[in-house]
């Protein structure tokens, strides 16, 4: 089985090298695997399925290809897209996971995370964390209009901002405490998860010759992306032009 992982793409009508980057990624890697999970913040920022992000139907029509060829979609929530519903998941002919899913291996199983719930250093996040993951709040986000809800969002990005906590959500790095627990949790000794754009695999995340901690990149310059079969995994990179 041939399985691919990738995430915090943050895919944006300002970078037209990370959607053509992706396209080609879909067409020429991801094309004949069996699954493919993106693994959140795969849009830069998400205002509700009603209103999806322009300058990207050439990827949600390359994605809903890809499936209908016989890849599975899965997608996980980041922190930037987690108002992503079942109606974009209907488009693409994708399925949501839980903010934490574990995927059966041959070498035991698998927690996948987008890994901002690891980030647990930074409190103030996790309570805006909190707040808009709530069901309540985004019934109410997603009652407003679109303009509403752009105003709302550019509001929550200039405080954040002000805040000083633009950016800080990803250059803060996991709390190694959290990650044992998260494990530990699941019955898993592999963890995959991106979130902080510090792509590296890190092991002994358990104690001594236990754990295995694969995280995955951000597209910027280069892309990354974890190609795992059976037998193994790779993390790889290639550049952006
Ligand atoms: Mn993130």
């Amino acid at each position: 089985m041939r399985r691919l992982f990738a995430s915090d793409l943050h895919l944006r009508p300002e970078r037209p090298d990370l959607t053509g980057a992706f396209l080609h990624f879909l067409r020429e890697t991801a094309s004949g695997a069996d699954e493919l999970y993106l693994l959140g913040d795969i849009f830069e920022a998400w205002i509700g399925d009603d209103a999806p992000m322009p300058g990207l139907d050439d990827v949600y029509g390359a994605l809903a290809h890809l499936s209908a060829s016989g890849t599975r979609l899965y997608f996980q929530h980041g922190n930037r897209d987690f108002l992503v519903g079942e109606a974009l998941m209907a488009r693409i002919g994708g399925e949501l996971l839980p903010e934490a899913f574990c995927i059966e291996h041959p070498a035991g199983p698998i927690l996948l995370m987008h890994g901002d719930q690891l980030c647990t250093d930074d409190a103030e996040y996790l309570a805006f964390r909190n707040q808009v993951r709530d069901a309540n709040w985004q019934r109410q986000f997603l009652a407003q209009s679109v303009e509403q809800r752009m105003a709302i969002a550019r509001q929550l990005r200039e405080a954040s901002k002000a805040r000083g906590m633009e950016k800080s959500d990803e250059i803060m790095d996991v709390n190694p405490q959290a990650v044992r627990e998260a494990m530990l949790d699941a019955g898993v000794e592999q963890l995959i998860h991106g979130h902080t754009h510090r792509p590296a695999v890190h092991r002994n995340q358990l104690g001594d010759g236990s754990g295995i901690r694969i995280v995955l990149g951000d597209w910027d310059r280069r892309g990354w992306y974890l190609e795992l079969d059976d037998s193994g995994f790779e993390l790889i990179d290639f550049p952006i032009e």
